[in-house]
């Protein structure tokens, strides 16, 4: 049957089903260039208003894993497990979770991104570290993964090319919020990228992309389903994202903070995050093994500075510094009740450790140290920040997001849980 633009638009619009011949011949049209961006961004509108049922979603997620190439790591030794998470601020769970589960018998290939807007990127955190490489053929990643158990790099052109262009219509119409666009986006890639295993951190609160459990859950479990649905073994988790992560926001002092933990230190939410998504992968990958002892052992830290070298990185060079650095002080005494994600995230942005546009570049040493988090006890003038930068003429921009970021009450606040749910 032949399909057209136009009609495909109206159908969605006025809030009818796409029949799963029509998804698919919309996906090969757009990236062969025959549907025009203007008309795929009306659909998305459509779709951002309108939804896709469970069917319409899997169609429109396989013709988009279609555009482009398969890993298949099923010739490995080792079982490919792999982890996403949707995005927070000081998120920099990846660099211990990574190693830390190649450590306990799994292969991870964290095919990474670069970061955009309040949230960073893991590559902009690795790409810290003196001399390590982002780009790898599918040979090097696939020798890597074999003999670590982990790499974490840039994913290619080839994967998934109509999400490339699809995030990028979507981030510049509005329609980056619309749920079977994001479940689609995610899961084509992470489908494409052939683990057996995968386990989802979707982020809830005011530094995430969904700021209410039930927009969370929902996301969660729409793409719970569609890996289930295409055979990857998929469990989602809730987890807070209320306040950063950790006591760091920025790329070489998320890399020192990773470090810390895996040399068996850290703050304790970074290391219970850690764990606990370790503890899934684990299972997903039918291992038997606590991720605790192997993080105890030193073999995460190994696998790490093993991971580091053979992407050309010198492990034990020192991190970038940023020149410049102002305090933040409390302004009265009592406990931290809030400490808000979002405008920490945008202030760390500010400073140089995150990116407007794609060509930005970013500042290795750049973003914010917490002195304190929710439930601490803190007395006026004490510090309670320190914004770092190279350029101190972004100071002032920095502070202004910071204005009310922290509320100081008489009583310490009920203590909040990390992980919120469990989906899958
Ligand atoms: N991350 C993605 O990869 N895609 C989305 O649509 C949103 C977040």
């Amino acid at each position: 049957m032949a399909y057209n633009a136009v009609e495909t638009i109206t159908r969605k619009r006025d809030g009818h089903r796409l029949d799963d011949d029509q998804i698919r011949w919309l996906i090969d049209a757009y990236v062969r260039g025959d549907i025009l961006p203007e008309q795929m961004s009306a659909l998305a509108m459509a779709i951002y208003f309108q939804g896709l049922d469970d069917g319409e979603l899997a169609t429109w997620t396989s013709a988009m894993i279609a555009s482009g190439d398969r890993q298949d790591f099923a010739g490995l030794s080792r079982v490919a497990v792999d982890k996403h998470s949707t995005g927070g601020v000081g998120d920099k769970i990846t660099l211990p979770l990574a190693p830390l589960v190649a450590a306990c018998g799994a292969a991870v290939p964290q095919l990474s991104g670069r970061g955009l807007g309040h949230t960073g990127g893991t590559l902009d955190k690795m790409e810290s570290i003196r001399g390590w490489r982002a780009t790898l053929t599918d040979d090097e990643m696939r020798v890597q993964l074999d003999r670590l158990g982990a790499v974490i790099c840039a994913a290619g052109p080839g994967l998934v090319p109509a999400d490339k262009l699809l995030y990028a219509l979507r981030d510049v119409t509005g329609t980056v919020e619309a749920i079977p666009l994001i479940c689609s986006s995610i899961m084509s890639k992470k489908i494409a990228e052939g683990a057996a295993g995968l386990v989802l951190d979707v982020k809830v609160g005011s530094g995430a992309f969904m700021k209410t459990p039930e927009r969370a859950r929902e996301l969660a479990s729409r793409m719970v389903g569609l890996g289930q649905g295409a055979g990857v073994r998929t469990v989602a988790l809730l987890t807070n994202m209320d306040t950063p992560l950790g006591l760091t926001v920025g790329n070489a002092l998320e890399v020192a903070e990773s470090v810390e933990v895996l040399a068996g230190g850290g703050p304790a939410d970074v290391v219970e995050l850690t764990l606990t998504l370790a503890r899934e992968m684990v299972a997903l990958a039918r291992l038997d093994v606590d991720p605790a002892d192997v993080l105890a052992s030193g073999k995460a830290m190994d696998t790490w500075r093993a991971m580091v070298t053979a992407q050309g990185g010198d492990p034990d060079a020192p991190l970038p510094v940023s020149r410049h650095t102002a305090v933040i002080c409390a302004t009265a005494s009592g406990y931290v009740t809030r400490l808000d994600a979002l405008s920490v995230g945008v202030a760390s942005w500010r400073l140089g450790a995150g990116r407007t546009r794609q060509s930005d570049k970013v500042q290795a040493g750049a973003g914010v140290t917490l002195h304190a988090k929710p439930g601490d006890r803190v007395s006026a003038g004490q510090p309670i920040m320190t914004l770092h930068t190279d350029t101190p003429d972004r100071f002032a921009d920095a502070q202004a997001a910071l204005t009310d970021a922290v509320t100081i009450g008489p009583r310490a606040p009920a203590p909040t849980p990390l992980v919120l749910d469990r989906i899958g």
